[in-house]
């Protein structure tokens, strides 16, 4: 019989491989350092590394200590004071829960630990050496801890030959340092490489006192401040104003429940919010701390990486690229400052009603004109040719189906109620016969989107002086295109000068659009406006595609509508000619009427 060839490993084997799993460069241990201090509740750390971390790391903190017991055990693997069994996982709190990092440090390097819980209780000094312990001992130590890491993969030469240079090694150890630093403004950290100091921060009340001190920026409002919040979803920080642009992508600074971490869908926030914004290339600098229930994130993907996986991807998705797009949306009033130690964690509710209705009261009645019935099947839009192509081959764009005509807008309803808001967005109408469904933001632009076009044919747009002038710079292309556009954009009301290469300065808008970012407007109409040359009615389409720009771009600029506003738009919506869709083309109304409910439920 020939022997087993199959062996279990010794755990020295075990604990060497499993340390390249949370180890691989010094830059690592020093996150694991500093999450284990943070976790112990220090507001006082000191880190210093030699040789860019490959001869040294040493992190000290003013934590809770380690008594002798936990000491002696906190460098096996799976040790761990964070969780006790597999639950905890959902809702931990702590950066640190494996119970490996120590372990893994302590196997790959020269390990020496002083910890003590301070007073009179003893300290203690262990001593280690590729695993094994060489010494254990009774010391006096202020209450914290202090690890020194010496000679890096000492013993795992495969690994040492992987670092790089002392200065690619001491530039990762320095972007962990940032990171931790811009994720506890509270804490005091200093931070010394090859004996020199790098950072000597303060603790500080808030996250953009540690951003200056950390940062130079070249203007004091070189920041936007950043908050946003949803059911059980809030994020805010600070986003750059698109000047502060760089060549890479290493200053989005991102952080999911106070750990640094980075997510596709953060990543793609980012992108989209600044898209219009920043010629392509160029990145933004952002400072976003995102806060979701425990239970929504896992960040259990892999120990090293940072990357963390959401349940409601989408959710977040939206909610950051909305939050940065208000934050850079030009004269919004600045959301008030976060404080250093955090707001309570965002209230969980259930999905729906959010109400941007501000001041929902019982349903009450109102009477206005009554909506022609919409006809079955075909957008409404098809019959204008705007947005989408004609629904048939045998109906001419711009002239309407004769039933759409002979039933428009003459009886009056009897009356019609706001009963409330689903989805956290659309309005609910009771009708004489049937219920409504309307999108606010869509009836809105239509409303505003038919005004401003019927005073652009009249020749009569009323243009509105803003108090103060903007100055807006666009990438080359799209000062191109909107130079190309001057004559277009007074005529609808705009007050846009050329302030010489990408910069123009707007000083009126259109009266019916009060509230319009006329940066993202005129983006927007250097996009589209690309396109515009090739159709015929030349004037008239690039009228309206401007209009729907801008009419976009004055209802996202406001989110919330009172009752009050919502029963004027249903009324004004009433007049407009094409009242069933946006001027995008998506519908404004969905009828539900009680002959087909009745249908429906079997009543016929
Ligand atoms: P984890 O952080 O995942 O629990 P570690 O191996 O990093 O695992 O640490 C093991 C344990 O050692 C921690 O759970 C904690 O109880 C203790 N510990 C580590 N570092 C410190 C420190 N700086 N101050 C106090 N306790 C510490
Ligand atoms: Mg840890």
């Amino acid at each position: 019989m020939s022997a087993p060839r199959v062996r279990v490993l010794g755990d020295h084997v075990v604990n060497k491989i499993a340390a390249g799993e949370v180890v691989d460069r010094p830059a690592s241990v020093v996150k694991e350092l500093l999450e284990n201090a943070l976790d112990a509740g220090a507001d006082r750390i000191e880190i210093e590394v030699a040789g860019g971390g490959r001869t040294l790391v040493r992190v000290r903190d003013n934590g809770s200590g380690m008594s002798r017991d936990d000491a002696l055990l906190c460098v096996e693997r799976h040790a761990t004071s964070k969780i006790r069994d597999a639950d905890d996982i959902e809702g931990i709190a702590t950066l640190g829960f494996r119970g490996e990092a120590l372990a893994a440090i302590a196997a790959v390097s020269r390990f020496e630990l002083r910890t003590g819980p301070g007073g009179e209780a003893p300290g203690t000094l262990l001593r280690m050496a590729g695993g094994r312990i060489l010494e254990a001992a009774d010391i006096g130590v202020p209450r914290g801890t202090e690890i020194w890491v010496r000679n890096l993969f000492f013993n795992v030469p495969a690994r040492r030959k992987f670092l790089r240079t002392e200065t690619t090694e001491s530039a990762h150890v320095r972007q962990v340092v940032l990171l931790y630093a811009l994720a506890c403004p509270r804490v005091a950290l200093r931070f010394e490489a090859e004996r020199r100091e790098v950072y000597r921060l303060p603790a500080t009340e808030t996250l953009e006192e540690r951003i200056r001190a950390l940062f130079t920026l070249p203007a004091p409002d070189a920041l936007r401040r950043v908050f946003r919040e949803t059911a059980g979803l809030r994020v805010h920080g600070f986003a750059g104003v698109p000047s502060l642009n760089r060549a890479e992508r290493g200053d989005q600074y991102l952080f999911v429940n106070g750990r640094p971490a980075s997510a596709p869908v953060l990543g793609y926030a980012v992108r989209e919010a600044y898209r219009t914004l920043l010629p392509t290339g160029r990145h933004p600098m952002v400072f976003l701390f995102l806060e979701v229930p425990p239970n929504a994130v896992d960040v259990n993907v892999h120990p090293t990486k940072r990357e963390v996986r959401f349940r409601h991807a989408a959710a977040i998705r939206d909610l950051v690229l909305e939050a940065l797009r208000q934050a850079l949306a030009v004269g919004r009033p600045a959301p008030p400052p976060v404080p250093a130690e955090g707001l309570p964690p965002p209230a969980p509710q259930p999905p729906a009603p959010l109400l941007p209705i501000a001041d929902l009261p019982p349903p009450r009645t109102f009477v206005f004109p009554r909506l022609p019935t919409p006809p079955e099947g075909g957008s409404p839009a098809n019959r204008r040719g705007l947005g989408a192509p004609a629904a048939a081959p045998d109906t001419p764009a711009g002239v309407a189906p004769p039933e759409a005509a002979a039933s428009g807008g003459q009886e009056p309803w009897a009356w019609c109620r706001v009963l409330g808001q689903v989805g956290g967005l659309f309005v609910v109408l009771e009708t004489e016969d049937g219920l409504v469904l309307m999108d606010p933001h869509a009836a809105h632009e239509r409303v505003l989107f038919d005004r401003l076009m019927a005073e652009a044919l009249a020749g009569r747009v009323r243009a509105q002086g803003l108090l103060t002038p903007e100055t807006i710079e666009l990438s080359p292309a799209e000062a191109e295109q909107v130079r190309a556009n001057l004559p277009v954009l007074s005529a609808m009301g705009f007050g846009v000068s050329d302030f010489g290469a990408q910069a123009f300065i707007v000083d009126a808008v259109p009266a019916l659009l009060p509230d319009l970012p006329v940066g993202d407007l005129l983006r927007e109409t250097a996009q589209t406006a690309a396109s515009a040359g090739a159709r015929g009615g030349r004037e008239r389409w690039s009228q309206e595609r401007l209009a729907m720009a801008a009419c976009k771009a004055a209802v996202k600029a406001r989110d919330r509508l009172t009752l009050d506003e919502i029963e004027r738009l249903v009324r004004d919506l009433a007049a407009t000619e094409m009242p069933y869709t946006c001027p995008h083309g998506r519908p404004t109304l969905i009828h539900l009427g009680f002959d087909e409910l009745r249908r429906k439920f079997g009543r016929a």
